[in-house]
């Protein structure tokens, strides 16, 4: 097919299983109790529990998970506004109003870690990605 007749592919729909997406997300919000876990600079709970606002926010870029990217270890709970925070999607003047729990940030890395060390055991490519540091 002549590339400019060639559909252009819908992002992510390659990479993003729906199953496996939403299996991620139940488990990620079950072990957080359904409560973003956001904190304010002062170290405050986001006390946003309402489930329809609840969301799956990976910590470790999507890009930059590796065979680890449906793992719930990867992701918090994380209400609407502040996963667009994170993700820098909301106004740059919010960007610095919330802290992810370091625990949580340690968990994720480990997590990467965990199935890099697999691969490699495997005799896997272990591929060395960019900005495999958390979000924040
Ligand atoms: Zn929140």
């Amino acid at each position: 097919m002549p590339r400019a007749k060639k559909p252009i592919a819908f992002r992510n729909t390659k990479r993003r299983d729906p199953k496996k997406a939403s299996a991620q997300r139940e488990a990620v919000l079950e072990r957080d109790g359904f409560r973003c876990v956001a904190l304010s600079v002062d170290g405050l709970r986001c006390w946003d529990t309402n489930p329809p606002r609840l969301q799956c926010a990976h910590l470790i870029r999507r890009r930059a998970c590796g065979d680890a990217i449906y793992d719930p270890d990867v992701a918090v709970t994380l209400c609407e506004l502040d996963h667009d925070i994170l993700d820098h999607r909301a106004p740059i003047a919010l960007w610095d109003s919330i802290v992810i729990p370091s625990e949580a940030i340690d968990r994720a890395e480990a997590c990467v870690r965990r199935y890099e060390a697999d691969r490699a055991s495997r005799g896997l490519a272990v591929v060395p990605l960019k900005n495999r540091e958390a979000v924040k």
